[in-house]
């Protein structure tokens, strides 16, 4: 197999560029191992750019395997969710997706062998024995009255544990290694636990499931992984997965290797915290589009490519640290900024009257959907005596860095003309109501934007009433107050409260029909797409996908 060249390489690439040079496999297998008890988030994606990335570009194999070793949070739900995840991503997994659960039987056996050769025990020391004998970091710990019991009598309460004799807590099979080891998770491991718990895919076909340590390792080797890639966390648990693959009769021999989980500024990305912001209500679920979870982050209008870019980027390393949202953003941004047509949406709306044109005036304007791509063609849009404009652009007093409408001044409205703004009405608030302007005609019989009198001026953009329809604009912002909630005790204290602030205006016409999901760049405002969840055929909803990087510099034409 010829070694690969990758826009970002890494050390894992590395590793495997050498195992390919020695002839050490003739195909490289990664595996994707989620356990189904949460949605994946953007952290997933990183693990999955980095699995099924090295299997596509070394022409190898990726699994997806459900670590369901534990029933008790999992569910065929997460399951589906999952698999459309890793789909929308732009992956496929090899062959038919993997279960750990497929191998408890093998596994079983495994754990049998183990005990023959004298190297597991049943214990049965409580939860908190165990956890008190096991000791400290720099404190050895002390071996449970049980770990001398003969193959016989192990074999035996092994059975009984797997029939149903002990209650949930009273026994589990532990390996035998050594209590003094400076590595806690060699201290006698647990194998397996007693749950009486219904399995998602075994159903009640057992009531004793193996641990995440003593499954994983086995399933690798049996599916043929070549190079198993996880966490930085686990880095310790190597030496047992080498311990538990040494000790059994497997031909295959995995390695596992250890990179940097991935944390994001502003965000939680552990599935307990996140399952409750949506079990707590502080969001509208999994897939709100203030979550980072990958099914948040496409209802909020992100693009598999922008968040694969992201991947590449935040590379992959063993270096702990905080990814800036700045970096998301600009995946986003440059993705969106190149392939997302534009649109005009006024998100603050004030009423603009233009009196020097009857109040039967229309005029089709040409626009394009795309600044420099042709492809993207245009579109008419309808221009009439009686705009909106956004609030923001107009003031009555003047400015010095303040280049958009003033009181007795002239801008551009956005493809269209110049106009001039001559008076206000306001209600008893004091409110501005209407803003009343004078057009001038030349520069809009002469639509050729290079032609006419723009030095100078600002552009605003606007929408003909009459050819508007109305939307609701949801802008959001990070979900924490702080840069990294993951790390606060109580993280739920950290929630930013104004997360989610809701605009009620209008946008073109053309809009009218739009997908769900497809976006957009709304002019000056940022890049936009339809919120499936809140949307109808009466009611438009845009979700805010990101805001433009600067203003000014997407204004000029
Ligand atoms: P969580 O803490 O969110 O529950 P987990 O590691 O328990 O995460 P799994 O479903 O077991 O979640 O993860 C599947 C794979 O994704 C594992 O190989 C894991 O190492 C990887 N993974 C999970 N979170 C991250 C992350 N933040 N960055 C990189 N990889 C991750
Ligand atoms: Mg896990």
């Amino acid at each position: 197999m010829k070694k690969q060249k990758h826009k970002y390489t890494n050390f894992i690439r590395q590793i495997i560029d050498k195992d390919l040079s020695l002839g050490k496999y003739d195909n490289i297998c990664t595996r994707f191992p989620p356990e189904p008890n949460g949605y994946l988030h953007i952290g997933h994606a990183k693990a999955i750019c980095l699995n099924f990335g090295i299997a596509k570009d070394y022409n190898g194999t990726c699994n997806l395997r459900f670590d369901d070793t534990n029933p008790v949070n999992e569910s065929n739900y997460f399951i589906e969710s999952i698999k459309k995840d890793i789909l929308w991503l732009g992956f496929n997994w090899n062959k038919n997706v993997c279960y750990t659960s497929d191998y408890f039987n093998v596994i079983y056996e495994y754990a049998i062998e183990l005990i023959k050769k004298g190297l597991a025990y049943v214990d049965e020391l409580t939860t908190q024995e165990i956890k008190d004998y096991r000791g400290i970091w720099n404190k050895p710990g002390k071996n449970s009255p049980y770990r001398y019991r003969t193959v016989e009598e192990n074999l035996l309460l092994f059975d009984n544990m797997r029939k149903g004799y002990f209650k949930e807590g009273k026994a589990c099979l532990r390996a035998k290694i050594d209590m003094s080891s400076n590595f806690i998770v060699m201290r006698d491991p647990v194998l397996y636990r007693i749950k009486f718990f219904e399995h998602h895919q075994t159903k009640n076909n057992w009531c004793i499931y193996p641990m995440y340590d003593f499954a994983h390792c086995i399933s690798d080797a049996l599916e043929g992984i070549t190079h198993s890639l996880c966490t930085l966390e686990f880095l310790d648990n190597r030496r047992l997965y080498d311990w538990i693959l040494s000790n059994i009769s497997i031909a295959t021999r995995p390695n596992q290797y250890e990179y940097s989980r991935l944390n994001l500024e502003y965000s939680v990305l552990s599935k307990r915290k996140l399952s409750q912001l949506v079990i707590k209500k502080y969001v509208e679920g999994w897939d709100d589009p203030r979550m980072p979870t990958i099914s948040g982050l496409r209802r909020r209008g992100y693009t598999p490519s922008a968040i694969r870019e992201f991947c590449c980027r935040v590379g992959v390393t063993k270096q702990q640290n905080l990814i800036e949202i700045n970096l998301l953003e600009s995946c986003i941004r440059d993705d969106l900024n190149k392939n997302a047509p534009r649109a005009m949406a006024v998100l603050n709306p004030i009423k603009l009257i233009i009196q020097n044109l009857p109040s039967s005036f229309e005029k089709d304007i040409v626009m394009k959907n795309h600044p420099s791509n042709i492809d993207m063609n245009t579109r008419i849009v309808k221009f009439s005596n009686q705009i909106w404009i956004d609030r923001a652009d107009f003031r009555e007093k003047p400015d010095k860095n303040y280049k958009r409408l003033v009181l007795g001044k002239e801008v551009r409205l956005r493809n269209a003309c110049v106009i001039k703004s001559n008076f206000v009405t306001k209600n008893k608030k004091g409110e501005i109501t209407c803003i009343y302007c004078t057009c001038d005609l030349n520069s809009l019989n002469e639509l050729n934007i290079t032609n006419c009198k723009t030095k100078g001026i600002g552009i605003i953009h606007w929408i003909s009433i009459l050819h508007s329809i109305p939307a609701e604009f949801h802008l959001y912002n990070n979900l924490f107050n702080i840069k990294n909630p993951e790390i606060e005790e109580n993280f739920l204290d950290k929630i930013n409260h104004e997360s989610l602030q809701i605009k009620y205006g209008y946008v073109e016409k053309s809009l009218q029909n739009a997908p769900s999901t497809k976006p957009y760049q709304f002019e000056r405002e940022g890049y936009f797409c339809v919120d499936h969840t809140h949307s109808n055929k009466e009611h438009l909803v845009f979700n805010r996908i990101v805001s433009l990087r600067d203003n000014y510099t997407e204004l000029k034409d």
